[in-house]
């Protein structure tokens, strides 16, 4: 059966091509299955936004599995912020730079646990029977009090994960993968697929 990842950004393409290997399907991305659409993220969750986007691609292609994720950072000093909206957070086209300074400047004077933070992945799918399932994968770490790190994207440079010792920019991708957020969903998400199959062959 084909699996269809409703997402264009290939660094995720590879990361769901190594997780799910040997699980029998035919990974393709979105634009790969011919799909281009935009989809109006309008839930207030991770999860609903993440079935938001595997529902919209299922319409389209009833007869694959469709897989969506929606992650983002939530930082408990800021209530949760950014949270669903990490991506638009200061504007989608504003420097992560400028992001990442704005947090650590709205962090000022909390130190240690004060600084709690982690980054959480849903992963949503769609069954061509219409089942569906959604999991959640979360890393849990401190914001720094600088950027350090060229590896990863986003907020990684401030991501300080305790037992590591460093942020997770500064620890290569495929470590990340290891331990990271999308890493446990996608692993999640592994085992609800296997247990599909198998439920859906007795
Ligand atoms: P998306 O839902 O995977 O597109 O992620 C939304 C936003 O969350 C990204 O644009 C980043 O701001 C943030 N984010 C999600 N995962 C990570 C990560 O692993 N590192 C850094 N930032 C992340």
């Amino acid at each position: 059966m084909r699996l269809v990842f409703a997402t264009g950004n290939q660094g995720k393409m590879r990361e769901i091509r190594e997780i799910m290997e040997g699980s029998g399907y035919e990974i393709v991305s979105m634009k790969e299955a011919g799909v281009d659409i935009d989809i109006e993220e309008d839930g207030t969750t991770f999860e609903e936004n993440a079935l938001i986007k595997a529902r919209a691609v299922h319409d389209l292609l009833p007869d694959d599995l469709v897989l969506a994720d929606d992650s983002g950072l939530a930082v408990d000093a800021l209530g949760g912020e950014p949270g669903i909206y990490s991506a638009r957070y200061l504007g989608h086209d504003t420097p992560y730079s400028i992001k990442n300074a704005d947090i650590i400047r709205r962090l000022e004077g909390k130190v240690g646990k004060e600084r709690s933070a982690r980054f959480v992945c849903a992963i949503a799918a769609v069954f061509p029977d219409g089942t569906e399932k959604c999991v959640l994968g979360t890393i849990e770490g401190q914001i720094d009090f600088e950027e350090k790190g060229e590896h990863g994207f986003g907020f990684d440079p401030i991501f300080y994960v305790p037992e590591l010792g460093c942020t997770t920019a500064e620890i290569p991708e495929l470590e990340k993968n290891k331990i990271s957020h999308r890493g446990k969903a996608l692993r999640l998400m592994r085992r609800e697929l296997l247990e599909h199959e198998s439920t859906d062959h007795q």
